[in-house]
């Protein structure tokens, strides 16, 4: 089997509140897709609650260890990953450093921009880039974002396409300036197949997935971009959702697909 389509390293649980099931039913499904390899990177819980409708608690932390632990014993055919999928921010960083890497051993953190940070405030990704100054904030966020070091890979970098509707100038420079931070420091993006299970957005030239967004997939092929094809499952039967459709377009546009060290692990 294709090495890239037996792995997912994007998958969430029930503890997020906008997701289903837990780590064995995910592991169930992966079993029965063909996976070899799965990531666990559920949204993160925070010391300071922030955005705590859409991620777990602290209190759950626990639960999503064990959880995990159980998994490597009940599913031994199956490599578990542990990680987390977190938003960057400088107040997070010993949380994210110590807490999650060191202490209770993540294998792995994912970065993602689902916010951008406007003034003394964050705005969601989600519907909220839609003027040059938003998309210049975005693509600011995710170069800080890639710079931390924190993150094995950044998930959906092209998100802001959700809101941000035509290719333009503007798109293009953010882009480029997302590639060439990718590129320095050998961070991998993802081509994320949820985007593809979101329902078309209505542009100026036609309709089209929120994400990914094909002509930021055509120029990261210029940078040297080495490319995460992830099902971001939010429910046990979405396990591999999309993630043909996902390494189809790096085919298209010969990305390399990364191999990650967290790979070799277990
Ligand atoms: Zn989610
Ligand atoms: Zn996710």
């Amino acid at each position: 089997m294709n090495t890239t389509l037996n792995r997912n390293f994007h998958t969430h649980t029930y503890r997020c509140k906008h997701a289903s099931g837990d780590v064995a039913d995910y592991c169930q499904a992966a079993l029965e897709n063909g996976l070899s390899v799965l990531g666990m990177s559920d949204h993160t819980a925070l010391p300071d609650h922030r955005w705590s409708n859409v991620r777990m608690e602290m209190e759950e932390l626990p639960s999503y260890c064990s959880a995990i632990d159980q998994a490597r014993v009940d599913f031994p055919e199956l490599t578990i990953i542990k990680g987390m999928e977190c938003e960057y921010a400088d107040e997070y960083t010993s949380f994210y450093q110590d807490t999650l890497l060191g202490e209770l051993q993540f294998d792995y953190l994912v970065g993602a921009a689902h916010y951008i940070p406007v003034g003394n405030s964050w705005k969601s990704s989600f519907g909220g880039i839609e003027s040059a100054a938003d998309l210049r904030t975005y693509a600011n966020y995710m170069i800080q974002s890639i710079e931390s070091g924190l993150f094995a890979f950044m998930s959906h970098p092209d998100l802001f396409g959700n809101s941000y509707l035509s290719w333009d100038q503007e798109a293009i420079a953010a882009s480029q300036d997302i590639f060439e931070a990718a590129s320095a420091l050998k961070v991998p993006l993802e081509i994320n197949g949820l985007g593809m299970r979101r329902g078309k957005v209505d542009t100026p030239q036609g309709k089209r997935n929120p994400y990914p967004w094909l002509p930021f997939w055509e120029m990261a092929a210029d940078y040297g971009i080495e490319v995460v094809v992830n099902s971001d499952a939010h429910r046990p039967e979405d396990i591999v959702g999309n993630m043909k459709e996902a390494a189809a377009i790096a085919e298209k546009f010969g990305l390399a697909f990364a191999d990650l060290p967290l790979l070799t692990k277990n």
